[in-house]
């Protein structure tokens, strides 16, 4: 019974932890993790923080420690691709510092089939469960679209002049304009946003390679601008029985977010600075809306920022949500994974 009420006040998200594997360039001091999983739990479910001598304690879903595949990984979320075959609305996020492995987790590494993330995962099991359904009369299409949102702008990244190999004169896009509009139906687009239809994983790794070359890089840090936006793989999924004439719309959102790290007290400015302050207001919409959602509030505030407007159909009601919050075991992160982890425990 108590166990009951307690899951009548969890919000509606998952949240999953991740902690990395320590890399050769890790080699900070500071905190450690303690344990994980716990001895608060028997089953993984804990994590434990040693920082400046306090010892912190969290509990999620589920808490991945370092040796977990990604096929483990994939495992957690394959019931909610199932739904999004079904005709529900799912968001999966990754959350953490840059370096954490968000980008990892929701793409894997490049060049190492076995250790693709969850996108290309979800796609071979939305192909695979959609083809075998044919034989009941199902008859599934895909469209997708992938895009950033950096310094609360929506940025194509699939623009179709550069889609075609034909095509000898590059658009603009960056001239475009893109305006979010949701219909009464809950369906979203997204003006002059480049939609294609998807046949095939192979299309997919495609797609994602050419949206990865086109994600934002600035002009003196390469490496790490990609980390300042928000990466939004869209997967729109259409089935209609032939016999029974009985349709379905699904919706599966993979959001690979942009770096949670804190601004640094010295010298940010210009560039930098607006780009942290439009990480930040977005994180913080994530996480009110989330809040406000588990609350059962009246008015939730969708509109404070373009990610959470984007996904508002996506969020909340019948949606299905799950959050990734990804941490480096390294101990001059500790700081930062304690902050993502007290991100993710107040959504969760
Ligand atoms: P982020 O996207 O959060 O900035 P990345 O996904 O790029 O972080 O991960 C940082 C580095 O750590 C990359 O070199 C990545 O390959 C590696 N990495 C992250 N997670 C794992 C993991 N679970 N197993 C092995 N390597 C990982
Ligand atoms: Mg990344």
């Amino acid at each position: 019974k108590l166990h009951n009420t307690v899951l009548d006040l969890k919000g509606n998200v998952r949240v999953l932890c991740r902690v990395r594997p320590l890399l050769p360039e890790d080699n900070g001091s500071g905190g450690k993790i303690l344990s994980y999983p716990t001895s608060m739990d028997t089953q993984g479910r804990g994590i434990e923080l040693l920082l400046n001598g306090q010892k912190h304690s969290f509990l999620f879903d589920k808490v991945f420690t370092p040796e977990a595949s990604q096929e483990d990984v994939f495992l957690e979320m394959s019931q909610l691709v199932q739904s999004a075959i079904d005709g529900y609305k799912v968001c999966v996020f990754a959350y953490g510092q840059t370096g954490s492995g968000k980008t990892y987790t929701m793409l894997g590494r490049p060049g190492h089939a076995d250790e693709k993330g969850l996108i290309p995962r979800s796609l071979e099991q939305i192909f695979q469960t959609t083809q075998s359904l044919k034989s009941q009369g199902w008859n599934y299409e895909m469209q997708g679209s992938i895009l950033e949102i950096y310094n609360e702008t929506i940025r194509d990244l699939l623009p179709s002049s550069q889609l075609s190999i034909d095509s000898s004169q590059t658009e603009n896009s960056t001239a475009k304009q893109h305006l979010i509009k949701h219909d009464a139906n809950g369906n979203t687009s997204v003006s002059n946003l480049t939609v294609v239809d998807i046949h095939s994983t192979k299309e997919v790794s495609y797609l994602l390679n050419h949206a990865a070359r086109s994600r934002s890089v600035g002009k003196t840090q390469m490496n790490e601008e990609s980390s300042r936006s928000h990466f939004v793989f869209a997967l729109r999924i259409s089935g209609v029985n032939m016999n029974t004439e009985q349709r379905v719309q699904g919706v599966l959102n993979l959001i690979d977010l942009a770096g949670s790290e804190r601004l640094s007290k010295s010298g940010s400015t210009g560039d930098r600075l607006k780009e942290t302050q439009a990480i930040n207001k977005s994180l913080s919409s994530l996480s009110d809306v989330f809040f406000s959602l588990a609350k059962k509030e009246d008015h939730v505030p969708f509109r404070n920022s373009n990610l959470t407007y984007l996904l508002q159909p996506c969020l909340g009601g019948n949606a299905k949500t799950l959050m990734f919050v990804n941490i480096s075991p390294d101990s001059s992160s500790i700081g930062e994974s304690l902050s993502s982890l007290r991100f993710a425990a107040r959504v969760n």
